[in-house]
């Protein structure tokens, strides 16, 4: 691999794309080399737009026989920098927007690596079927990037990661040759299953070029509420009474601070609280159905269950759309509302459910002690045992020195939730961010087998080569 990347390779890769398959335009390539929340900035010699599969293979072949490093990138909506390139070739599937076929008797939508999630959800819904995997960047968030992602959301607890939505993939290997391994089959057990080592991988054993993804029936009703509870561990007690009441249709469960709801309430325009109970903690739970008037009847037998049995504090339901949209507001806007206070660490954590609240009691503990007046904005996917745990610097705190902590902070966090059976990275993937960190965790025996895995398919270890181990 050379870090300069010499004007013969480069004249070649255009001469493959043509003139409008490639940019050396500082313009159009500035969106593309900064993360959006300007954590991290790129360079690279060429950016490349293949317009289809063919072209990714001659990209890669090129690249592969001279030792030039490629980074894919799909929305650049990843948080942990991986798709900003750092002197790489940046390839880009912007032009990979075909949604090749829709089937509703396969259940099943094949779409090329650059259709956005929103695309997608769109061309599902034109046949009467979705695809139910919802995250908030879902306007720029690419199908590659969600595959190489294993992306999550919130719809997790009820349908899967990618690694359970996807079938199929097809995808440009490291050498350049074409995969297709694009089938339609919930059953095919015929060995080791390389669309799952695809899956998660971070655009470093190829490119995924399309995918053939689940299709799941639409949906007849749907109920939202906020719910006051005291704690953690009351909101764990509701998470079970919901999927049993519900028999499985807990579409989101999801858990926010004090500190999360009064900094949306404070810092994005039009969020506002509309519970009475100024609660601990607030759930935001979805339930769903393809049952007319299934949802919302659940959703009363659940809270007035839980009411009379002090589970719960307060409830509010949506009434219609748009204040389950406010309500998800609140939710979704807990990265944006956090902005305004200044540097947070950032913690993409999980734990069996059963230790969430073990977790978050000894974590915001240690931390008081270690850090004093730092705030904890812990918010997530609790019914994945999934929480972004967030700290901030204390109120009027100097943001240089808070920022200066970080990685004091996470080594707490981290050592604490290794010691509880989780992951440091629950959803988000490691990047050029936490490989370092995840190598810390992974035993010898586990590390030299995946090196081995990848130096096999990419052995001049030419994509996305800060990415993993
Ligand atoms: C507001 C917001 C909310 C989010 N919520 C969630 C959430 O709830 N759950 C969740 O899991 N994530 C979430 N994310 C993270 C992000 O949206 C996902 O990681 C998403 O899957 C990235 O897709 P992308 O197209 O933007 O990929 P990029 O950011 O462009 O790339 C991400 C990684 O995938 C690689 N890659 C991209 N395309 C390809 C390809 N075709 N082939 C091979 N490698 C490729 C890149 O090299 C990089 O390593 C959120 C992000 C934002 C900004």
């Amino acid at each position: 691999m050379t870090a300069t990347v010499s004007p013969r390779v480069l004249d070649r890769l255009k001469a493959a794309l043509g003139p409008v398959g490639w940019s050396e335009d500082p313009d159009r390539l500035a969106p593309k080399l900064v993360e959006w929340r300007d954590r991290w900035r790129g360079t690279t010699p060429l950016l490349v737009l293949p317009a289809d599969t063919a072209q990714v293979a001659a990209v890669i072949e090129i690249c592969a026989g001279s030792g030039v490093a490629v980074t894919p990138q799909g929305g650049n909506t990843g948080l942990v920098g991986g798709q900003i390139p750092q002197g790489e070739i940046l390839l880009s599937t912007d032009r990979l927007r075909a949604a090749r076929d829709v089937d509703r008797l396969d259940d099943v939508m094949v779409v090329e690596a650059g259709v956005t999630l929103a695309e997608a959800h769109a061309a599902a819904l034109a046949v009467g079927r979705r695809f139910p995997l919802d995250l908030a960047s879902e306007g720029s968030a690419t199908i590659g990037g969600l595959v190489s992602t294993n992306a999550g959301g919130t719809a997790v607890l009820r349908h899967g990661t990618m690694r359970g939505l996807v079938l199929g993939l097809e995808a440009v290997l490291p050498d350049g040759q074409i995969w297709n391994g694009l089938k339609r089959l919930r059953k095919d057990n015929t060995g080791y299953d390389l669309k799952q080592l695809l899956i998660g991988a971070e655009g470093t054993l190829g490119v995924v070029t399309a995918a053939a993804l689940k299709l799941a029936p639409l949906l007849a009703s749907r109920a939202v509420a906020l719910i006051a509870v005291a704690t953690p561990g009351q909101a764990i007690d509701l998470l079970v009474r919901a999927k049993d009441e519900t028999g499985g249709e807990v579409e989101a469960f999801e858990l926010i601070s004090r500190l999360g709801v009064e900094l949306a309430v404070r810092n994005l325009p039009g969020v506002r609280d509309p519970l009475e109970t100024a609660s601990p903690w607030v759930v935001l739970i979805e339930i769903a159905s393809a049952r007319a008037g299934a949802a919302e009847t659940a959703l009363e037998r659940l809270l007035d269950a839980a009411l009379e049995d002090g589970v719960i504090a307060d409830a509010a339901v949506a009434q219609s759309q748009a204040q389950a949209k406010a309500f998800w507001a609140l939710r979704e806007g807990q990265s944006a509302a956090q902005k305004p206070e200044g540097p947070a660490w950032k913690h993409d954590v999980s734990v069996p459910i059963s230790r969430i609240a073990a977790f978050l009691e000894t974590a915001s503990g240690d931390l008081a002690v270690r850090f004093p007046g730092v705030r904890v904005d812990a918010f997530g996917h609790v019914g994945d045992g999934n929480i972004h745990f967030d700290v901030l610097a204390p109120e009027g705190g100097d943001p240089a020195a808070h920022a200066a902590s970080r990685d004091q902070g996470a080594r707490l966090v981290h050592d604490l939730v290794v010691s509880l059976g989780g992951s440091i990275s629950a959803e988000h993937g490691l990047g050029s961010m936490k490989t370092a960190e995840a190598l810390r965790y992974k035993t010898p025996v586990e590390v030299a087998a995946l090196r081995a895995l990848r130096l096999a398919l990419d052995p001049r270890r030419i994509m996305n080569p800060r990415v993993l181990f």
